[in-house]
């Protein structure tokens, strides 16, 4: 008897041949990318267990898994593959729990895509979300099992309430639930949902990121009486593998960011040994590298005004890489003002994690501006321990972050915002001249290895009247958008088939198609920009030296 049966949104459980940023691939228009090039790139399937069972399942699903086999057997709860429902979903089902991320296709990366190509909400990510509740719903019919949904991208439904009844769900749930998917499962079942402990609404926030609380009875949250998050020894430990291998290393950053909602989530750290305790899971079902996630790795157990804590960042990563049949790792998340003000971290993280010309170590970051007084304005303690002025300009803390990556071999994937509150002409050119100068740059006669994906901040407003068509960017958010992409350009067509694996078809296949779609994005931003009055040379040029290159932070500083 399968009473819960578990189920990721597709989108997840791929693993995008494995190439750096195509797992944003799914936030595209559906209209842009055929579906023969979408489903090539989104690579093979996952892979599915003899009865079905999903075997590297995302990293939400398995900590959901590990909370409800503290009280039910082994055999009553499953995480299932999409193309095997029926193995599992029968007559005595009671709940079945589906994660997702981006489920409407209203997320930053995805309405990035709709401000620039406009149209219908199509995005794949959307596409695949439909065909994978369609899917479920027809597994379901006729059965009892209740559907709920859960995961970070339920903050969707609450803006688009009146598309979802479509869906069927039962119940939507909001928040962390590692220390109460036992009573939350249970008591679905029952239909009897005790108040004292789940709130029937929602949580928001007003105007002033402060946050409300909603009724409304399709969702659920956690109740006043429970504390808002899980504790750290609330939190289970995974008991099978996840995509990719990615296990967590902390919850909540605490950096203070005004635009970001994790800075309000208290910090949780894991000790190493807990990590690799979950990683050791991952590499004994054959997962090579450890995807070490968290908001901020820098701020891993970090010391007073953000200071990096050496040994505790250096003993994790020692500690992940001595676990038997792991041979790299990775963080997901980290700030730039660390690489920047402290190369020897750096360099002796290089050593621990063997990175080279062969293994570089990807890391996001979210670097959002080239402006002072924006990056003053919104996110003061992202430089910290570093403070603009006296360490340097944003831009100059920025040049030195990436220099300092790039010769440890360290490629960051960074994400600039437009459309920040106050923002203006002057700071739109300073995020250019910083993209320019970074994409002329060197260091030991290499070229700064980074991605740039600009992310355009879209009024909840627009959102909810779907208004997003083409003419949602200024003149010089194009102007921003296509400095970028002159990047990205230059990136795909440099990297393309060296950073793919697999078989050479494969990667001949994949690293085309990137070079291709990289250079096809270009020449469609460009004719986007110029249209809209863009002086595209002056984009090309601007802050550009006349050597075209730049090797020392100082030539950067006269550019
Ligand atoms: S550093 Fe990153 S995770 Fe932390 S508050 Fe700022 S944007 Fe959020």
């Amino acid at each position: 008897m399968t009473r819960f049966v578990l189920i990721s949104d597709s989108t997840l459980s791929y693993d995008y041949r494995n190439f750096p940023l195509l797992d944003f691939l799914p936030c595209s228009p559906s209209r842009a990318i055929p579906e023969s090039i979408y489903r090539f790139l989104k690579g093979p399937p996952p892979l599915a267990g003899p009865n079905g069972e999903l075997i590297n399942a995302p990293y939400s699903l398995r900590k959901l898994e590990a909370a409800l086999l503290k009280k039910y057997q082994r055999h009553e709860v499953v995480v299932a593959h999409d193309d095997y429902l029926s193995n599992f979903i029968k007559d005595d089902t009671e709940v079945i729990g589906v994660t997702t991320m981006d489920p409407l296709g209203i997320g930053p990366t995805t309405m990035s895509y709709y401000a620039l190509m406009g149209g219908e909400m199509d995005a794949w990510v959307r596409r695949d979300w439909d065909a994978l509740i369609d899917k479920v719903n027809r597994a379901r019919r006729g059965t009892k099992a209740k559907l709920m949904v859960g995961g970070p991208g339920v903050w969707e439904f609450t803006i688009l309430r009146d598309e979802i009844e479509k869906y069927n769900f039962d119940f939507i749930f909001q928040g962390e639930a590692d220390d109460i998917a036992v009573e939350l499962f249970s008591e679905i079942s029952s239909g009897n949902i005790d108040p004292s402990i789940f709130f029937r609404g929602y949580m928001s926030y007003d105007d002033h990121f402060r946050k409300i609380l909603k009724k409304d009875d399709l969702f659920i949250a956690r109740g006043t009486s429970l504390s808002a998050y899980p504790k750290l020894d609330e939190i289970p430990q995974i008991v099978g593998p996840s995509t990719k291998g990615m296990v967590e290393v902390m919850r909540g950053c605490g950096v203070g960011c005004d635009f970001c909602e994790v800075t309000l989530r208290p910090l949780r750290y894991y000790s190493p040994e807990r990590v690799a305790a979950e990683v050791a899971i991952n590499a004994s079902a054959g997962n090579r590298n450890a995807w070490l996630h968290s908001d901020e790795i820098f701020g891993y157990m970090h010391g007073n005004m953000f200071e990096p804590n050496e040994d505790a960042i250096t003993d994790l990563f020692r500690t992940v890489m001595s676990v038997d049949g792991v041979e790299s790792s990775n963080p997901t998340h980290g700030r730039i003002s660390i690489p920047a003000g402290y190369p020897e971290l750096i360099e002796k993280l290089s050593v621990i994690l063997r990175a080279g010309p062969r293994n570089w170590i990807g890391v996001q970051t979210g670097v959002e501006t080239g402006s002072d007084s924006l990056a003053k304005r919104h996110m003061p303690n992202k430089t910290l321990p570093l403070k603009i002025g006296p360490d340097g300009s944003w831009q100059e803390i920025v040049w030195q972050g990436v220099y300092n990556e790039t010769r440890y071999y360290w490629r960051p994937a960074f994400t600039i915002q437009v459309g920040q509150e106050g923002e203006t002409e002057d700071d739109y050119w300073d995020t250019i001249s910083m993209i320019n100068k970074l994409s002329n740059s060197y260091v030991d006669g290499r070229p700064f290895e980074f991605t740039i994906t600009p992310l355009v901040n879209v009024p909840l407003g627009r959102i909810k009247s779907k208004n997003l068509n083409r003419g949602m960017l200024t003149k010089e958010q194009l102007a921003v958008y296509y400095a970028s992409y002159l990047h990205l350009a230059k990136m795909a067509i440099r990297d393309g088939l060296m950073d793919t694996r697999g078989k050479f078809f494969s990667r001949l296949g994949t690293g085309a198609l990137v070079s291709a779609g990289g250079f096809m994005m270009l020449k469609y931003v460009e004719r986007l920009a110029s249209k809209a009055g863009v002086d595209i040379e002056k984009v090309k040029r601007y802050s550009v030296p006349a050597t075209g290159e730049i090797h020392t932070l100082a030539a950067m500083a006269r550019a």
